[in-house]
């Protein structure tokens, strides 16, 4: 299911609009998956969080609880997208641990581009920063969809857009 289905049927309010920001750990839990806040800083530093996918019964996402707000909205975005990735390969299980690495939007593992690039559109739907770039400048729009200034930037180059300002 592509970011945009997602959002349809899993986010959207009875007129169809797109409530912002949006919130992935609740379209996480509609889809069957469940979340869990941990401190996983202890173990490893870069650790973001994970996600394993068993052959039956819900995905389990993990969030490091001390990583910065933005950073745990985009890394319970990035789970999502390898859980639907995996639906949608008809795997039998799947199994990702996420580090700063993995995420970063320079990495070129396949499974890691797919997941990212579902976690830009489900936190920040074309339509709605189309309209936005409109209005509002770059950190006006990084509040509005409650992602970091550098995502919202990212956000806005893959879709050839300048926001005002
Ligand atoms: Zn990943």
């Amino acid at each position: 299911m592509a970011a945009a289905d997602v959002l349809n049927k899993y986010w959207a309010d009875s007129n169809g609009e797109i409530p912002l920001p949006v919130d992935a750990t609740i379209i996480a839990e509609r889809l069957g998956a469940e979340v869990f806040a941990g401190d996983l800083s202890q173990e490893d530093n870069d650790l973001s969080g994970f996600i394993y996918i068993p052959p039956s019964g819900p995905p389990q996402i993990t969030i490091n609880s001390t990583d910065h707000i933005h950073r745990r909205r985009f890394t319970c975005a990035h789970e999502v997208g390898h859980m639907l990735d995996v639906r949608g390969n008809q795997l039998r299980e799947g199994g990702f641990v996420d580090r700063r690495d993995t995420m970063s939007s320079a990495g070129t593992d396949p499974r890691e581009v797919f997941a990212n690039a579902f976690a830009a559109t489900l936190l920040m739907p074309s339509d709605e920063v189309e309209w936005l770039a409109e209005e509002l400048d770059l950190y006006g729009l990084a509040r509005r969809f409650r992602v970091s200034t550098d995502a919202m930037q990212n956000r806005l180059d893959t879709l050839g857009l300048r926001p005002l300002g």
